[in-house]
């Protein structure tokens, strides 16, 4: 039966890799081969313990953040950072995202990005599945990093959608819902605005392209609920930023993240350093730390 089962995967994709090209050597559920799946770099610890980011020590390196300055002019207040003693990236003590903590799969490196597209425009189907497994595994290597109430994927605008036919962020988070068995609730943000037309955009476009672009659907409250929001790549955090926003102005008490890809320029996937033992009764605000972030 196996056997059986095998030899149709075999004939339903004797195809090359959606990824690479080269023929696929064995029977596959998707159109992805071994090498291209080896090519994801899964984001290797020590991370923010905020935004996720991977971080590298360098003892040379000193970061004196400013409270009450953010990167974007989004907000002048500082958010409170998590409880645990974690050492974060140089952008989160600046008060840059609003969310309470986001985690990634791999880095955004080209197959990555072919993957993504795979999944964006050309609908393959078990590719959605396969990511929400992703993330399903990264949720439940650490639980009590995210104790979240319902699930929301980062909306798209009403034409785009009518555009594509679907929504590539709700497309993972669907399943990922069923797989842990929590509420879904793709309506309950909306995208006010469309993204800006042209094709490639600066960091503080993309800051000001999403601000203030993401509402609570008309009526809809988010009272008390810690939300988990799913979307396939976090650029500069600034979508999942403005989406928290919005939740918050809803009612959320919390909001989480999780995305398929992280842009991180530069990221070796390499083994890093550990992390410098955190400062006991240290605050996170303000601390001057040995800490340098890739790019
Ligand atoms: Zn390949
Ligand atoms: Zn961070």
């Amino acid at each position: 039966m196996a056997f059986m089962l095998d030899a149709l995967t075999s004939v339903l994709f004797a195809a090359p890799c959606r990824i690479c090209g080269d023929l696929l050597d064995d029977a596959r559920l998707l159109p992805i081969c071994a090498g291209c799946f080896d090519a994801f770099q899964a984001l290797a610890g020590p991370l923010c313990g905020r935004c996720g980011r991977p971080r590298v020590v360098a003892p040379s390196v000193t970061i004196v953040p400013a409270a009450g300055v953010t990167a974007h002019g989004a907000s002048s207040v500082v958010p409170e950072l998590p409880a645990t003693d974690e050492v974060c990236c140089r952008q989160c003590p600046l008060g840059v995202y609003r969310f309470d903590r986001a985690r990634s799969f791999a880095s955004y490196n080209l197959p990555m990005r072919k993957a993504i597209i795979l999944l964006k425009y050309m609908g393959v189907a078990r590719l959605r599945a396969w990511f929400a497994e992703r993330l399903e595994r990264i949720y439940l290597a650490d639980r009590a990093l995210f104790p979240v109430d319902a699930i929301v994927p980062v909306p798209l605008y009403t034409l785009r959608l009518r555009e594509r036919g679907y929504n590539q962020a709700e497309r993972i988070a669907r399943p990922l819902a069923k797989r842990l068995a929590l509420p879904f609730l793709p309506l309950l943000l909306v995208r006010t605005r469309p993204r800006p037309e042209q094709l490639l955009l600066s960091r503080s476009e993309r800051w000001n392209s999403v601000k203030g672009a993401y509402a609570a659907t008309l009526g809809a409250r988010a009272e008390k609920l810690c939300i988990l929001l799913v979307d396939d790549v976090f650029t500069t955090g600034a979508t999942l930023d403005a989406c928290a926003r919005a939740l918050f102005a809803a009612g959320a008490a919390s909001v989480y993240a999780l995305t398929v890809a992280r842009a991180i320029p530069l990221y070796s996937g390499a083994d890093l350093s550990p992390a410098p033992a955190p400062v006991p009764g240290v605050s996170h605000i303000g601390r001057t730390k040995r800490v340098a972030v890739l790019a």
